[in-house]
Parts: C-alpha cells; sequence; structure tokens
C-alpha cells in the first residue's frame, strides 16, 4: 500500500478541522448504505465547505491517485454512495455546503448549493409562495446533489418530469479539478452538447455536483385525493387516461396498489382503514392540485371526473377526500406499503420501467409466474403506473432466514425480473439508479453499444478512474461486457 502521509497532511490542512477527518467513529455512521446492504472502509472522510476546497481537493486526489466516494444525504438505495472495503477512497461529504445562494421569485428559479437537504428547500419554497415539484420518503435525508446525481423520481414525475426535467443549471468539479460552471438558466441554447444532462444520473462518476440552479412552480392552493377501485390493473390504466383527459394539468399523482397489498398495510399500520366498503382486485389513488384556491372548482371537477368514469364502467367504488385529513389518510395508505412488507418478512425489490401502456400486460405476466417458479413467494407491484414505472417486490416464503434467502434464492429472482424486463425492451432501474447493487446486472443485461458509449465517456471525463470507481458502469479493463 502506498504511503499516503502527504496525501492526508495536505489534505488535512487545506480543509480544517471541520473539513478532514480519519476518527473511526466519526466515520462509522457514512461507511454503510441506508438499507444496511454495503457498508466500506475509508482513507478519510472530507467535508469541503466551499466549491474551491472541492476543486482544491480534488486536484489533490489526482495528483495522489486517491479515489473519490461523493456522498450525500447517503440516502440511495443502490449503495452508490458507499466506498469499497479497501480504506484507498476517502468519501467525499457534501453535507457541508448546504446554503441556498439565491431565489428569484419572480423567475421561480433558486439556486442551491449541492448539500441542501430536500425538505429544507421544500419549506424555503413555500415562504416564497412556490414549490420544488418533486418529493420522496427520504426528503428528510436525500441533498440536491444526491438526487441530481441519481435523477431522483417520486410521486410528482408524471405532472412535472423527474430531477433532470427540475435542473435548469449546473456547478461542477470535474475529475482534473476544472469548474465546470454552467449556473445560468438560459431557455435557448444550442452550443452543442447539454453537458449538464451528462452530469445529472451519473451517480458521482463523472464530476462532483457543487450546486444547482432548480425551477419551481407556484404552490398547491386546493388539492383533492380521490380513491378508486377497479377490477383489474388495465382497467387502472383506463382510468388513468380517462384522468388525464378529463383533468388535464390538475392530475398531479396516480399511484396503484393490488387489494392485498392494501389488506396488509390495513393489517399493519395504526389507524389505517379501507377506503372502500367492498374488496376490489386493484386500487388508484388519485391527486388533484390547483395553485388557485377557491369556490371548490377541484372538488366539482372530481364530481365530474367520478361520474364520467363510472358511466364509462372504468370504476367500480370510489370516495372523493372530504377534507385535508382524509386526503393525508389516502395517502397514509401509499407510504406505509414498504413498512408493511418489511413486518411481513424479507423481500427483494426492484424499481423496474416498461412502456406505460405494457405495464399491465406485464404485471399479469410477471407476477403468476413468479409466484409458480419460486413456492411460497408473494410478487406484489405498486406505484407510479403513470410512469410505467411499479416496485416490483417479491416476498419470500414464511419461515425463511432473510441474509440466507436474499443472498440465494432472492439474487435468483432478481435476476430472473431483470432477465423479463429486459425481454419487455424496460428497464431494470427506473428511479433508483445502478450503484454498486445493480452493476453487474446492468454489464450483464444492458446494450453493448450503450454500455461501450458510457465507458468512452467515463474515458474522457475521468481517465484515471477516480471518481466513484466501481459503481454504475464497469470499465472495460474490469472484466464484463468489454
Ligand atoms: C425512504 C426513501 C424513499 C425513497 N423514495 C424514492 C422515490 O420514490 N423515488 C426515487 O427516485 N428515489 C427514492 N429514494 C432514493 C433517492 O433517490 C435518494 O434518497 C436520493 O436521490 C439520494 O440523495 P442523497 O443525497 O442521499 O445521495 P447519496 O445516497 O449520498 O448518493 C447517491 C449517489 O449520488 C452520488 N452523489 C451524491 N451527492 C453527489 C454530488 N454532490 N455530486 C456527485 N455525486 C453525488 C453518490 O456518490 C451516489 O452514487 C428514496 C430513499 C429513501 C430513503
Amino acid at each position: 500500500m502506498e504511503d499516503r502521509t502527504a496525501f492526508i497532511d495536505t489534505a488535512a490542512a487545506l480543509l480544517g478541522p471541520r473539513g478532514f477527518t480519519r476518527d473511526a467513529d466519526l466515520m462509522e455512521p457514512w461507511l454503510t448504505d441506508w438499507r444496511g446492504r454495503f457498508t466500506g472502509a475509508a482513507l478519510a472522510l472530507a467535508s469541503p465547505a466551499s466549491t474551491a476546497e472541492v476543486a482544491a481537493l480534488v486536484r489533490l486526489c489526482g495528483e495522489h491517485g486517491v479515489a473519490i466516494v461523493p456522498q450525500g444525504g447517503n440516502s440511495g438505495m443502490c449503495g452508490g454512495a458507499t466506498p469499497d472495503d479497501s480504506g484507498e477512497a476517502i468519501l467525499l461529504s457534501l453535507r457541508r455546503m448546504n446554503a441556498i445562494r439565491s431565489f428569484d421569485a419572480a423567475a421561480r428559479q433558486a439556486v442551491c448549493e449541492a448539500g441542501v437537504i430536500l425538505q429544507t428547500f421544500h419549506e424555503a419554497a413555500e415562504t416564497h409562495g412556490l414549490r420544488f415539484p418533486l418529493t420522496l420518503g427520504g426528503k428528510g435525508s436525500a441533498t440536491i446533489g444526491g438526487l441530481i446525481s441519481t435523477n431522483a423520481g417520486g410521486t410528482q414525475v408524471l405532472r412535472h418530469g423527474s430531477m433532470r426535467a427540475q435542473v435548469v443549471g449546473i456547478e461542477a468539479v470535474m475529475a482534473d479539478g476544472s469548474l465546470f460552471d454552467s449556473l445560468t438558466a438560459l431557455k435557448k441554447d444550442n452550443r452543442g452538447f447539454d453537458l449538464k444532462q451528462l452530469l445529472i444520473g451519473s451517480e458521482g462518476t463523472l464530476g462532483i455536483v457543487t450546486a444547482a440552479t432548480l425551477t419551481l412552480v407556484p404552490a398547491i392552493a386546493d388539492r383533492v385525493v380521490l380513491w378508486a377501485g377497479v377490477r383489474s390493473l388495465e382497467a387502472a390504466r383506463a382510468l388513468l387516461l380517462h384522468c388525464q383527459a378529463v383533468a388535464g394539468d390538475a392530475l398531479e399523482g396516480f399511484e396503484v396498489m393490488a387489494q392485498t397489498t392494501l389488506d396488509d398495510v390495513v393489517a399493519h399500520a395504526p389507524g389505517a382503514r379501507q377506503p372502500l366498503a367492498g374488496k376490489h382486485a386493484w386500487h388508484a389513488l388519485i391527486e388533484l392540485v390547483s395553485d388557485r384556491a377557491g369556490a371548490d372548482r377541484l372538488g366539482a371537477l372530481a364530481e365530474e371526473l367520478l361520474a364520467s368514469a363510472w358511466e364509462a364502467g372504468l370504476v367500480e367504488d370510489a370516495v372523493i377526500s372530504s377534507n385535508e385529513a382524509q386526503a393525508e389518510a389516502f395517502w397514509l395508505l401509499r407510504d406505509e406499503i414498504a413498512p408493511a412488507e418489511r413486518a411481513k418478512g424479507p423481500a427483494v425489490q426492484h424499481d423496474i420501467s416498461v412502456a406505460v401502456e405494457q405495464m399491465p400486460e406485464f404485471v399479469e405476466e410477471a407476477v403468476p409466474m413468479l409466484e409458480a417458479a419460486w413456492p411460497g413467494t408473494e410478487a406484489v407491484a405498486f406505484g407510479h403506473l403513470g410512469d410505467g414505472n411499479v416496485h416490483f417486490h417479491v416476498i419470500a416464503p414464511p419461515g425463511v432466514e432473510a441474509r440466507a434467502w436474499q443472498e440465494g434464492d432472492g439474487k435468483k429472482i432478481s435476476a430472473q425480473v431483470y432477465d423479463l424486463v429486459t425481454k419487455w425492451h424496460g428497464s431494470i432501474s427506473a428511479e433508483h439508479g445502478i450503484g454498486q447493487l445493480k452493476r453487474d446486472e446492468l454489464a450483464r443485461l444492458g446494450d453493448p453499444v450503450a454500455l461501450g458509449l458510457m465507458r468512452a465517456v467515463k474515458q474522457a471525463l475521468d481517465p484515471k478512474g477516480l471518481l466513484n470507481p466501481g459503481k454504475l458502469v464497469p470499465l472495460a479493463r474490469e472484466g464484463a461486457n468489454a
């Protein structure tokens, strides 16, 4: 192992005691990923306070050949922010860079540093009568830099798009320490490649995002949540198309779950109740919003929507939230799916997408096929039907030992799910990214041309391979799919 003393001394002097530590206790919480699947080791934890410090540190790492693992809130789902166990890489935390540099309410834009927590940004937008239209369960930890680097989605993608759609400018430190400064938001700019798009979703493998210019939309003044029982997932999709036609821009969210999933939630979550009197094969949660308050316009729209859906035979039963508490109670049923599933037993989770119009058919084929191939398992699909993206989980047979099942049958099941998704021309990662969790599956199933292009970009932008090595795409020299 190379002597790192010179690097450590220089980095410590550069960043000072608040910005650089090798204390095992201080590093420990950041060395295991949020799901507890990966644990690594680090040479040091670096927490620069400014873009200039990030740039100087990255240059220093380049000079000494030290690998860098960028980290925001460490809430990612694929182990992308966890170093390997060599202890040779530094963990570069962006959490101290948490300033909202500017807020232009008239232009509906803000410039945020990478370490700003999503929830903090939501609260800041609210004080200006605006909102940032991207939210997810990890909003209390996830940072702007991490959300950009994983191109995160959530429940509002249907109307507003994923993180990619919210980013209009980026500032990033590249692998050689140079600064890519593209924070100015230009509505029109045709000077060649849109380079910021390369950084979005690149999981820290091409550059360190230090700040971004983000778009905002008017705050919600009114919302109504509907709950509908339908006879099949195909009927849920027909209802979605109907909602889009009738409600237009007011349609903010459309989530689905099967009756069995709803039953699990009601059995698990304190205070949760079935929203409808009878049982239905599938359920849809539909959110309508307006940025203009008053005169129960949304209530009338919801009534019209349901009446016409009823007439067209699209719903078996439905209810409209009569107040905010009931709207929240409907969303609780959606948010409690993951905890209810965890209480039931170990599972393997897949965040997949296929073409929106094919999702019902895909689920109908995949669920019985997997349950037949793996007796005792239960396959469940829920989530963002409108984005062609469901969380496809397979719950273990009762009584198995969790870790052994996940490492054995669970891995084989996942490979089968990904094979099936690939056969349907879908994606093995709709929202959460690749990280180290799915890197080998991407190498196994990815289009060779696309993988070759990704490797070429990586080689061009990070020729020494120091930015988040071992994540996202394996380099050709590392083996698979060269
Ligand atoms: C309860 C819960 C619910 C979630 N729900 C959803 C959901 O509905 N939809 C969805 O899309 N995601 C969801 N997520 C995952 C979400 O994508 C991540 O939480 C978030 O995007 C990662 O942000 P982070 O700051 O924690 O990044 P980290 O976990 O720290 O890092 C994630 C990746 O980005 C890289 N990275 C981090 N910061 C930077 C930076 N500044 N520059 C370059 N690279 C960087 C890391 O190296 C790593 O590869 C959920 C997470 C949780 C915990």
